[in-house]
């Protein structure tokens, strides 16, 4: 489940030269990518939103830290890493430009954190989630991780069990 947080931009009364900051929670929700869902923590997160009023339209600038724990996309073992997030948007109503218009902003000059703040998360993450930096994988004969073990145990000669073949098509490197 997505939740939703809104600011209302004109309840904010910001002349053009102003701005304003803004701390405050802001659930995120599970985070998908590679095909697994990592979970953030926390969540909410407690994120900063610094909205100014330039010339034209709206300039927003967020910052949170956090963690996320998931599947390691190699052995499927427990993974997680820290991160912060740091995103800017702009958004000028009357502009033809499809560039500087948010796609976070809609016509009622709402802006929805909540969207920008879960997207901002998942392009800041790294490609890869990994338990470690050389995490080995899985055996792709046996599928058991290759971490700590002895590679003699996974010479599996060369012709596999073909029950096991599925495991090759499953590999995830
Ligand atoms: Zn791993
Ligand atoms: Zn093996």
């Amino acid at each position: 489940m997505q939740s939703s947080t809104i600011i209302e931009l004109d309840r904010l009364s910001l002349y053009h030269g102003e701005g304003t900051r803004l701390e405050l929670p802001v659930p995120i929700g599970a985070l998908r990518l590679g095909g697994q869902a990592y979970e953030p923590s926390p969540d909410p997160v407690r994120a900063r939103l610094d909205v100014s009023r330039p010339n034209r339209g709206y300039a927003f600038h967020l910052r949170f830290a956090l963690r996320v724990e998931g599947p390691c996309m190699r052995c499927l073992e427990a993974a997680g890493i820290e991160t912060e997030v740091e995103a800017r948007e702009i958004d000028q109503q009357e502009a033809e430009d499809e560039e500087l218009r948010s796609p976070y902003v809609d016509e009622q000059n709402e802006l929805d954190l909540g969207r920008w703040a879960h997207d901002a998360a998942i392009l800041t993450l790294p490609a890869r989630i990994l338990c470690r930096a050389d995490c080995a994988g899985l055996c792709p004969v046996c599928g058991l991780s290759l971490n700590d073990s002895d590679p003699a145990d996974h010479e599996h000669g060369s012709a596999p069990d073909p029950r096991w073949a599925k495991l090759d098509e499953l590999k995830l490197d």
